[in-house]
């Protein structure tokens, strides 16, 4: 299985400024004093394996799309949310299909916040009359928030005009189903109007979870024994870490996300393989989220129990094999 992150902010999509790439390359420029670069590729290797990912990188700003390439799937796409980042999957997906992929996309929507469906009418493929999308959520009023988007005084391509052929299926909490050759396990998560999360295996029997936008509360975590049980022993968690613990406790309870310390806690109950930090803050600047990263790995460390979790930090372009 591989996972494809094409967008990993929460909320609102972000743009880097020019000061912040100015920063940035000031900072390298004095990391590499004294130094002699060949060529580019030279440099290259220099910012890959010397700067630390917020000099060399950055975790991007488009919202929430995630791609799962499963082992032995039936081979269509495989979507979880139609973020701004389903604008880049669109042109990638274009490409591959050109090469001989399938034209049929299985896309399962956390929820319908604007951050997880903005990115759908710029989405190159609903244009395609080759196209099948298939549009799996929990939500009874799935279609209405797609077409209301596309209402005209909202966007000028109404959703009728799409030519792809568009389908809504709503999904049951608590079900398991076959789609797309990946059985897929829904659960219903804590959010403003609810949010989904699924549990994907594939033939494999490896198990990526995606859980975005889902509050877990601290001082009631034996009421998340059920999603323990659904993270159990996955290979990959996505999970809803958009605060710091500090945040998440203080004035942002109730606001419907998760932080680090609670997904590291119910991963190590789970003992799940590898956690995905996700849905970042998007007034978070590159060195605060490679903070709340460092914090993460080192949390994990200390309230390691048994076997150790990996601690990834999503970022637009990350890809995992599991
Ligand atoms: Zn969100
Ligand atoms: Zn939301």
């Amino acid at each position: 299985m591989l996972v494809r992150f094409w967008g990993t902010r929460g909320s609102l999509a972000v743009a880097q400024a020019a000061g912040s790439i100015r920063s940035k390359i000031a900072r390298a420029l004095v990391a590499a004093k004294g130094r002699h670069f060949a060529d580019e590729a030279d440099a290259a290797a220099f910012v890959e394996d010397e700067l630390d990912f917020a000099t060399g990188g950055t975790y991007g700003g488009a919202t929430t799309c995630i791609e799962i390439e499963a082992t032995a799937g039936d081979g269509s796409f495989i979507v979880c949310d139609f973020g701004t980042g389903s604008r880049e999957f669109g042109i990638s997906a274009f490409a591959r299909m050109a090469a001989g992929h399938a034209r049929v996309f299985n896309v399962f929507m956390s929820h319908l916040h604007w951050d997880h469906i903005g990115g759908f009418p710029f989405f190159g493929p609903a244009f395609d009359p080759g196209s099948t999308i298939v549009i799996h959520s929990g939500h009874a009023d799935v279609e209405q928030a797609f077409r209301r988007q596309q209402d005209e005084i909202s966007f000028p391509v109404a959703f009728d005009w799409l030519r792809a052929k568009i389908e809504f299926r709503v999904l049951a909490a608590g079900e398991t189903y076959r789609i797309g050759g990946l059985d897929v396990e829904v659960m219903e998560q804590q959010h403003s109007h609810k949010s989904y999360g699924y549990r994907f295996t594939d033939s494999a029997g490896k198990v990526a979870v995606f859980s975005t936008d889902s509050e877990h509360k601290i001082e009631s975590m034996e009421g998340e024994a059920d999603v323990a049980n659904f993270f159990r022993e996955a290979d990959l968690v996505i999970c809803d870490t958009m605060y710091s613990l500090a945040d998440a406790v203080s004035m942002k309870e109730d606001w419907g996300h998760s932080s680090n310390i609670v997904a590291i806690d119910i991963c190590h109950e789970a003992r799940a393989k590898r956690l995905a930090l996700f849905h970042h803050e998007p007034i978070y600047s590159d060195d605060d989220i490679q903070r709340m990263h460092q914090e993460s790995i080192r949390y994990e460390e200390l309230t390691r129990r048994d076997d150790s979790l990996e601690v990834l930090c999503a970022y637009d372009g990350l890809e995992v094999r599991l």
